[in-house]
């Protein structure tokens, strides 16, 4: 094949206009999503060769080469992983498959750093070598195809690119980028070790770089750094996961946090474990401090990378976890399952029943951790909190006993804020596990939090209302609305205000549907002060109830007629105690929908 030139689909183009105008501010992510392309190429070739040991050629270890030339001002990442064919190249270098790019694209801020970080989270991270260079050259194979069947693909970031067909011996890809001016500092072997440990520590295979010696100038000229052509590797290369929790440092989970959930902000919290027993494996679960844009779209499957004996299976893996923590970021390695499982027989695996048990345990305790260390907000409860990293050390299944720490005032107050960011983001999430997995129904509900006629904010706890309820009170009250205001105005809380009772506000959406998973909290009935007679029971006294009961008496004939006008419209009218000011309201029956259910499914055309 001769040189062909082709377009860019038009959301690249427009990407690439994008990253080439105004993404300056975080250069370094370019080597980032490069080495994570090239691992990613080296993860597949491993998965493919299961079936296919020829693929391995004659090259079986897999590793990425970073090299550069200071004369031609050129950067290449190479590997020996799958490769491109021609037609892929085309296809994955030219579009981009993700249908989320275009929401992409509405939502730049025009603040280069966070866009920047969105580049990331939507998956173009090819693209992003053009923050650096004007000229980027792919040259691969694809892993089984003969050598000159190669694919050399050139585009300087604009409206198109080449393909051109070539000869290429070596497995695998080079992208070769041709940098601006004003990106010199990458061609200093100094300044690529720093970016790549601090990025790239975490990736499993070696990442080699040449090593360099000191040559003195001749003449007084100053020497220079020169290569020797030996390689030498520069990041850990064992799974980040493998290693000994002793031996990752805080920042090292935080990146690898990062690299995996494209997230730009730390995680709130994460847990490192392995489990032992009759099922086998690693995990490695992060708790995010932001929801992603998607958490709310039908298909958003779940957030853990499968591996199987360190080969990486699958991204996305939803049978790990229940739906409702979809928002869990992470890694689990397991021992036991075979190497070609797919999706269909994750759901039946009784390995991956105990895996997903155990992990929705430990993250249903990181949230109690989180919780429990917003409770002790004051500095003197710090020494309570688990070890400062968030890291919590479980083997064999044990809990790990929170280990003493002396974290200072600011740290306990940045603790003490982290499981109300939580629950802003994902409480919601976390509410539809009420009606997703009945097993572990009263932890949920524990780590429930609601807004009430004592706090605007949504900091109550159930135990919290339960501790303050008044003597003689038997339920939890609870009113459901669209918005705080309209629950606060309720003509239904009346009563309770004048009797200094406490009552639930709830206004988000789920509520209503989570709630009626929950009849009962630690012994306590809930009760919607929307439906049926309130029974106010022992909190109402005998005055009260004679003058409702003579009321009733007075007022039976103006009752029928008000029912008999009503008659389509209102099931039954009676004189309540539970207005104060307002002459009358709406109540629907006990196990009746409540109105603002039908409103609900109302608007939703039902
Ligand atoms: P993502 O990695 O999220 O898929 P990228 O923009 O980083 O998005 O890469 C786009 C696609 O280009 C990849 O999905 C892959 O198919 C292909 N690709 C990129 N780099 C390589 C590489 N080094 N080897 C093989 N394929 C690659
Ligand atoms: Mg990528």
């Amino acid at each position: 094949m001769s040189k062909n030139t082709h377009s860019f689909q038009a959301e690249v183009a427009q990407l690439l206009h994008l990253v080439t105008h105004s993404l300056y501010s975080n250069k370094e992510i370019f080597l980032r999503e490069l080495i994570s392309n090239a691992s990613d190429a080296c993860d597949k070739l491993r998965f493919e060769a299961l079936d296919n040991a020829a693929l391995y050629e004659d090259a079986p270890n897999l590793e990425v080469r970073v090299a550069f030339d200071k004369k031609a001002r050129t950067l290449s990442i190479t590997d020996n992983g799958i490769g491109l064919s021609q037609q892929e190249a085309i296809d994955h270098l030219g579009t981009i498959a993700k249908s989320g790019t275009r929401e992409f694209m509405s939502r730049l801020s025009g603040d280069q750093k966070a866009d920047a970080q969105l580049i990331g989270q939507f998956g173009v991270g090819f693209y992003s070598g053009f923050i650096v260079a004007d000229r980027i050259v792919v040259e691969s194979r694809r892993a089984g195809l003969p050598a000159d069947q190669g694919v050399r693909w050139s585009s300087t970031g604009t409206g198109d690119f080449e393909v051109e067909t070539i000869t290429r011996e070596k497995r695998g890809t080079s992208v070769i980028l041709h940098l601006r001016e004003d990106a010199e500092e990458f061609l200093n072997g100094w300044k690529l070790k720093q970016v790549i440990s601090k990025y790239s520590d975490h990736i499993s295979l070696p990442i080699l770089m040449e090593k360099e010696e000191w040559k003195e100038g001749e003449d007084d000229k100053g020497g220079e750094m020169v290569a020797t052509g030996e390689w030498e590797p520069v990041n850990k290369a064992s799974a980040l996961w493998t290693r000994a929790k002793k031996d990752v440092t805080e920042e090292q989970y935080v990146e690898f946090y990062k690299s995996i959930s494209h997230d730009y902000e730390a995680p709130l919290a994460w847990s490192h474990n392995r489990v032992e027993g009759s099922t086998e494996y690693t995990q490695l679960l992060y708790i995010p401090a932001k929801a992603p844009m998607d958490l709310w779209n039908r298909d958003h499957k779940g957030g853990l990378k499968l591996y199987v004996k360190r080969v990486f299976i699958m991204d996305e893996a939803e049978a790990l976890l229940p739906s409702y923590l979809r928002f869990v970021k992470g890694v689990i390695d397991s021992a036991d399952l075979p190497l070609n499982v797919s999706r269909e027989l994750l759901q039946e695996s009784r390995d991956v029943k105990a895996i997903r048990e155990g992990s929705t345990k430990r993250v249903l305790s990181m949230l109690e951790d989180l919780a429990k260390k917003a409770t002790a907000a004051a500095p003197a409860a710090a020494p309570e909190t688990p070890a400062a990293d968030g890291v919590t050390d479980v083997v064999d299944k044990k809990e790990a006993e929170p280990a003493a720490s002396d974290a200072d005032a600011a740290k306990a107050s940045e603790d003490a804020g982290k499981y109300a960011k939580f629950y802003a983001e994902f409480g919601s999430v976390l509410k539809e596990g009420l009606g997703e997995d009945f097993a572990n129904r009263d932890r949920i509900a524990k780590l429930l939090r609601f807004a009430s006629t004592t706090s605007d904010a949504a900091t109550v706890s159930l135990a919290d209302y339960k501790a303050r309820m008044k003597d003689g009170q038997e339920a939890i009250y609870y009113i459901t609305a669209d918005t705080l205001a309209a629950a606060k105005n309720s003509p239904q809380l009346e009563v309770f205000k004048k009797k200094g009772i406490e009552v639930l506000l709830m206004t988000d959406r789920v509520d209503e549907w989570a709630l009626s998973y929950l009849t009962e909290f630690d012994g306590t009935p809930l009760q919607s002060v929307a439906k049926g007679a309130v029974d106010l029971g022992k909190l109402q006294d005998e005055t009260e109830k004679k003058a409702a009961e003579e009321a009733a008496e007075a007022f039976k004939p103006v009752l029928e007629k008000l029912k008999a006008s009503l008659k389509d419209k209102a099931e039954d009218v009676r004189v309540t105690t539970r207005l104060v000011d307002s002459p009358a309201c709406l109540v629907v029956q006990e196990h009746g929908m409540s109105t603002q259910l039908a409103r609900m499914l109302k608007q939703a055309g039902q």
